[in-house]
């Protein structure tokens, strides 16, 4: 038997500020993973978890590819 849970993103912004921020980190990054240079897929990651001093802001945030988002994740 599973139990399947619907995720729960804990987001402290709200959806729509989020969006605006995730615009302006890729549009500082030049539309352009900051690991690879690739230009599809990009995604936002947080430099600092938020658990660690990170927090929602621009200069905690850097764009990245899902490949290299993925690749950062799994360590
Ligand atoms: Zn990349
Ligand atoms: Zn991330």
């Amino acid at each position: 038997m599973s139990c399947a849970r619907p995720k729960q993103p804990r987001l402290r912004l709200d959806p729509q500020l989020y969006e605006q921020l995730r615009d302006q980190v890729v549009n500082r990054d030049s539309w352009r993973c900051q690991a690879c240079g690739s230009m599809s897929n990009l995604e936002v990651h947080h430099k600092e978890f938020r658990s660690q001093s990170g927090d929602d802001s621009e200069q905690n945030l850097i764009t990245l590819c899902s490949t290299c988002h993925a690749i950062v994740h799994r360590g």
